[in-house]
């Protein structure tokens, strides 16, 4: 099965809020991987103003659709969407999905950070109207709390959301969680972090579809510097893909969150797709 990859030609065309024009050399840069017959790129739908009236305000989607950004942080939204939804029923493995000017510092009724319309909530909502009250895990490994997701998901037993933050904290039935990771810490010493906060916790939960929230703000010399190499991000990752493997039919979904440095994402972004499509032992 195929690793899809969610891209709009207008993302790598403007200064987005904070990321700035990170995507810039993309998807060319993307060119020898979307050559394996494994990979397939997708242009993402706007996600429509139903599906995202369910997660937020009325009065707060009338105020974003008059920015400028709104088609960018709409298309993101989209290809969460349909990224989540195509890995759900197994039309892809896994995904990795491009976002700009929107993620998790959306909430219901605000959005900040760069961040204008929530990625996760949209494509959960999605699954839950056609496919019925599924189980969803959503890890946020950006540098900051993930407010705005926390806030859409709280009340909802059935969605895990494990946020590595600035603090540690177990909120409502142990659903939603925050992981301290402030300071600067090894590349080994976050993944043993995911290991025993949320790897543990997810196979008690047994989703059926992982959702990572990838900040790479967290790489060392950008904004959110938690001293980690570039090369954290692909290990990260397949930590993800193999807890998938075993708890939920392989099916992951990456969406792109934070950071600024267009050098770091064009470094870790192809690692992280490259892992993403490698087979597992099982196939090979
Ligand atoms: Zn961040
Ligand atoms: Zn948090």
């Amino acid at each position: 099965m195929h690793t899809g990859v969610f891209f709009h030609p207008l993302f790598s065309k403007k200064e987005w809020p904070i990321i700035g024009n990170k995507f810039r050399r993309f998807p060319e840069l993307l060119q020898d991987l979307l050559k394996l017959s494994r990979i397939q790129l997708f242009a993402p739908p706007e996600a429509t103003s139903q599906l995202l009236s369910k997660v937020h305000t009325l009065q707060f989607l009338t105020d974003v659709q008059e920015e400028w950004y709104y088609q960018g942080a709409a298309l993101s939204a989209g290809g969460s969407v349909e990224a989540c939804e195509k890995v759900f029923t197994g039309e892809l493995q896994n995904a990795f999905v491009f976002s700009v000017a929107a993620g998790h510092h959306a909430g219901p009724s605000y959005g900040w950070g760069g961040t204008y319309l929530s990625c996760s909530g949209p494509a959960v909502f999605n699954l839950r109207e056609k496919y019925g009250r599924k189980k969803v895990a959503i890890i946020d490994t950006d540098a900051h709390h993930g407010d705005g997701t926390r806030a859409i998901f709280s009340g909802d037993p059935l969605t895990l959301h494990a946020c590595f933050c600035s603090e540690s904290l177990t909120e409502e039935d142990g659903s939603k969680i925050c992981v301290d990771t402030i300071g600067q810490l090894s590349d080994n010493e976050y993944l043993e972090k995911i290991r025993s906060h949320f790897s543990t916790l997810v196979e008690k939960f047994e989703p059926e579809i992982i959702i990572h929230l990838m900040g790479h703000d967290t790489c060392k010399g950008d904004y959110g510097d938690r001293g980690l190499s570039p090369s954290f991000f692909p290990r990260a990752v397949e930590e993800l893909k193999s807890l998938a493997e075993k708890i939920c039919g392989g099916r992951l979904v990456v969406i792109s969150m934070g950071g600024a440095k267009a050098e770091l994402a064009e470094n870790i972004i192809p690692q992280v797709i490259k892992t993403l499509a490698q087979r597992n032992e099982k196939e090979a």
